[in-house]
């Protein structure tokens, strides 16, 4: 036995074949009861007329398999699972002394255990999830070097069958019980883990499982709490693994580092390619994430409120709001000359106290006016009919509009033109550029467009006051608290960078 390497490419004699499984056994003391396994399968290679040389995984495979004829072995026997354990564990040991050789193609996971067990270590598991992560990690490299898997080839099917295989791979003695217990899911996790470690060390090529899901503790985490708190189903649980998966590095490294602004540029930050079912696909993940992340106390609940709606995505370029001074200076810039001035400014108050949309002011009636409680009725988009308040400075704009210079015909609507033939205004948008118009005399640039920036900076400003958020849905009229729920955010100071355009702005 002493320089066998040349002689393994022809067949061995029985002698060679004793002497082989000595050295095997001596090898390692706990495999004793190996041998019988070890002999058998070269003898089966024997009277085959395979070369120990090529012995291979497909070789053990027809190995356990074969109609046992071969006296001394009992048939029973071959037929266990633990056979098979024997077997491929004594084929590893060929590897291992290089009698049979592998292609340098062949991915060898192996060799990177150690550093995958210290960055287990960094990474700060609990001992369960340690050994749990290792051991499948240790499978898994098995497995693939096994399956003789190059290291370019292994991708998302090679976990799933990874995954689905019924072990015999024989390697791991001690852990054999264990991984015969293991689950689906436990594998698809550890190998999961495992290879995007070597892919974010480099040691496999990038593109391999680019939306690895599995591998951060908190979609481990996440997935458990779907199936036990939400009762969602294991499909549905693997489709919200792999969105979250895709956007998890953008939130942040920890949930303390979880802001509305990378909350909200994931959604937003999407590709214009992308579906609009699967964006709605990537707002409800992140909600549930966060409501998980939520219930585990590790980040504020108000960051809920800073996923955007799917649908405001597009509309995510409207520009934000505008200080309250600013407003001030706007209100006090516009004239109260001309009747178009006085107009103007009727409606621009209505804008800029009550927060209307352009649409609320257009439609306004004459019978909507309820001047001695000074109310407006506001139909909404709803139907719902609400009375609002109607603030002394708008009121008095309201007042002086209808009064000195609004043409006296017989349409009920309160904005009309001024000159002949003093229809109703045409649109909402000519609200907005009757907006523009007063910036534009006031010498005001910078501001954004549309009627919208009032409604959107009050409630800005609401929100900075402390009121909360049903009062401000209540005044801007919601139909729904998600929509007012928009403007709650941590950081209310970074407010206008968030904002979101009013779904109901969006014409
Ligand atoms: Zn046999
Ligand atoms: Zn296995």
């Amino acid at each position: 036995m002493n320089s066998p390497s040349n002689s393994w490419h022809t067949r061995l004699t029985e002698a060679d074949e004793l002497e082989l499984v000595h050295a095997y056994l001596s090898s390692d003391p706990q495999i004793s009861k190996h041998a019988g396994a070890a002999r058998h399968f070269l003898k089966w290679a024997r009277e085959r007329k395979i070369p120990i040389s090529e012995l291979n995984a497909s070789a053990v495979n027809s190995f356990l398999r074969h109609h046992c004829r071969c006296g001394r072995y009992s048939p029973t026997e071959l037929r266990k699972p633990a056979y098979a354990t024997y077997t491929r564990r004594f084929l590893s040991y060929l590897e291992d002394i290089r009698v049979v050789s592998v292609s340098d193609d062949v991915a060898r996971l192996g060799q990177h255990l150690d550093a995958y067990r210290e960055k287990l270590n960094e990474v700060g598991y609990s001992q369960a999830m340690f050994s749990a992560h290792l051991s499948q990690a240790r499978h898994f490299a098995e497995w693939v070097w096994q399956h003789r898997i190059a290291i370019g080839g292994i991708n998302e099917a090679t976990i799933d069958e990874y995954a689905r295989h019924d072990c015999r791979c024989g390697e791991m003695t001690k852990h054999t019980k264990g991984f015969l217990r293991s689950r689906f899911k436990i594998r698809t996790r550890g190998a999961r883990a495992f290879v995007r470690f070597l892919r974010d060390q480099s040691l496999i090529p990038p593109s391999a499982l680019e939306h690895l899901a599995d591998y951060d503790p908190r979609l481990t985490n996440f997935s458990e709490w779907l199936r036990r708190e939400r009762g969602v189903a294991p499909e549905t649980v693997r489709r919200y693994l792999n969105e979250a998966g895709r956007w998890l590095d953008d939130l942040g490294v920890t949930p303390k580092d979880y802001n509305a602004a990378a909350i909200r540029s994931i959604v937003l930050g999407q590709s214009e390619e992308r579906s609009r079912s699967s964006v709605r696909m990537t707002v409800a993940v992140l909600r549930a994430f966060l409501r998980f992340t939520i219930v585990q106390n590790q980040c504020a609940p108000s960051l809920l409120y800073a996923v955007p709606s799917a649908v405001s995505r597009k509309l995510s370029k409207v520009p934000s709001t505008i200080s309250r001074a600013q407003i001030e200076k706007i209100i006090a810039s516009s004239g109260t000359t001309t009747p178009v001035e006085i107009r103007d400014r009727a409606i621009l108050l209505l804008l800029a106290r009550m927060a209307l949309r352009a649409g609320d002011i257009w439609q306004l009636r004459l019978s909507d006016i309820d001047w001695r409680a000074s109310r407006l009725r506001l139909h909404g988009k709803s139907r719902r009919e609400v009375m609002m308040p109607m603030p002394q400075d708008a009121g008095d704009a309201l007042l002086t509009y209808i009064e000195d210079v609004r043409p006296v015909v017989s349409t009920d609507r309160v904005f009309l033109r001024i000159q002949a033939p003093f229809t109703p205004l045409r649109s909402s948008a000519e609200i907005a550029g009757i907006v523009s118009r007063i910036l534009r005399r006031g010498g005001f640039t910078g501001i954004p467009t549309g009627a919208h920036v009032f409604r959107h900076s009050l409630a800005s400003a609401w929100l900075r006051d402390g009121a909360d958020l049903d009062q401000i849905g209540v005044a801007l009229r919601h139909a729904s608290r998600d929509t007012t729920a928009i403007y709650a955010k941590v950081d209310v100071n970074t407010l206008a960078e968030v904002a979101q355009p009013w779904p109901g702005d969006a014409s």
